[in-house]
């Protein structure tokens, strides 16, 4: 089958998956301005970002040739749970009756549309050899992961500005090469050696800024439509670690609640302090997130959100409450079709300084952004 998918965050990692799976894999181009153009036209007004995004990039993959689409479904009771449908009536009212959008949904919700699905994807290939691939896939996402963590760690203090990118980029490279388990543990350690080869410059501890990066897991993960927010970052000399990794997505999400892991089940506790009702899309995360990173040392969090996300802006609205108790700035980011680069990069730097300023014991202010001017306690700034 000829088979895509979104393309969001590690796309190598899918396209692994698909051709473990022995599939003519048609990888979607990285979204562009085009990508977006396109999926602004097809999609509902009202429609989030992501959906737009992912709309535009099914249409770019099927010009490419692509006939069955992949994709994780999502749930209510945001608009996350009519996602699946609203794209395959918009490719249905485009005439590609020929296109299959095969959307996995959470084991859990439907064990039976789950298991149908995965005899479709498998493409005849032997369980065995299902098996031992998958097992493969499974460590291949968890040393990428591994690899992006040191690379967040490492850009920040880079000697030779852009060298940590053009490394990973390289790593990516390599990976999409890789083949078999054997081949797998050995890349990684030649990657790893690879990382840590990169001159750095010694920074005292007390001197490094750490970021925690939140919010919905599109925004977070794909850097063509948060403008390279860990780069950004990077290269102004802040440690970035994201809420979402794909590995701890799978560990979190894929499996039965009572095997999840300690970590995840204590970021929900924590989220649910400030969110007690399921609201859909990552709210309750987010939140147990921002509450986790400043119980580990960040010195501030960035919040990613489509714009009108609805969870989300339960969270935005929660943050200026959040920011005072836990003592930690917070800025929080809408995103959508007319957001620039310029503006957005103005609040970075500025939101920066800030962190900064309270390192170095010049103030004991928190940030919040325009979207939050409600927030008229003496320690919030409005900027
Ligand atoms: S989580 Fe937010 S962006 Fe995603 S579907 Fe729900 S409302 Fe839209």
């Amino acid at each position: 089958m000829k088979v895509s998918f979104p393309y969001m965050g590690s796309t190598i990692v899918y396209k692994k998956l698909f051709e473990f799976l022995e599939h003519e894999v048609i990888m979607p181009p990285k979204p562009t301005q085009r990508t977006m153009d396109l999926g602004v036209k097809y999609s509902p007004e009202f429609a989030c970002i992501p959906l737009k995004m992912v709309m535009g990039t099914y249409l770019e993959a099927i010009e490419k040739g692509a006939k069955v689409l992949v994709t994780s479904g999502g749930h209510g009771p945001c608009r996350a749970g009519f996602y699946g449908d609203t794209h395959r009536n918009i490719l249905k009212s485009l005439g590609y009756d020929d296109v299959e959008l095969i959307i996995f949904d959470a084991p859990q919700d439907n064990w039976k549309a789950f298991w149908r699905n995965v005899q479709k994807i498998r493409n005849g290939v032997p369980w065995p050899k299902v098996i031992n691939r998958m097992y493969t896939l499974y460590r291949f996402v968890q040393k990428l992961d591994e690899l992006e963590k040191m690379v967040q760690k490492i850009r920040p203090y880079e000697i030779n500005k852009g060298q940590t990118t053009q490394v990973w980029n390289e790593i990516q490279e390599k990976f999409d090469k890789i083949k078999t388990r054997k081949e797998l543990y050995k890349v990684y350690e030649e990657c790893k050696k690879m990382l840590l080869s990169i001159p750095t410059k010694e920074v005292d501890e007390k001197d490094k800024i750490r970021v925690g990066i939140v919010g919905e897991i599109y925004v977070v993960m794909e850097s063509s439509i948060n403008f390279g927010i860990e780069e950004i970052l990077g290269n102004l000399g802040v440690e970035v670690e994201r809420s979402l990794y794909l590995f701890e997505w799978i560990n979190d999400n894929l499996v039965p609640w009572a095997l999840r892991p300690k970590r995840f089940k204590e970021i929900i506790k924590k989220g649910q302090r400030y969110i007690k009702i399921l609201i859909g899309g990552h709210a309750v995360e987010t939140v147990g997130h921002i509450i986790d990173f400043k119980e580990r040392g960040f010195d501030g969090i960035i919040h990613l959100m489509p714009f009108a996300c609805l969870p989300e802006l339960v969270t935005q609205s929660l943050i200026p409450k959040i920011s005072k108790e836990v003592d930690i700035p917070i800025l929080s980011l809408p995103i959508d079709e007319q957001t620039g680069k310029a503006n957005m990069l103005t609040r970075i730097e500025a939101f920066v300084d800030l962190l900064r300023n309270r390192k170095k014991g010049r103030t004991k202010e928190v940030f919040v952004n325009e979207f939050q001017q409600h927030a008229d306690e003496e320690r919030v700034v409005v900027v």
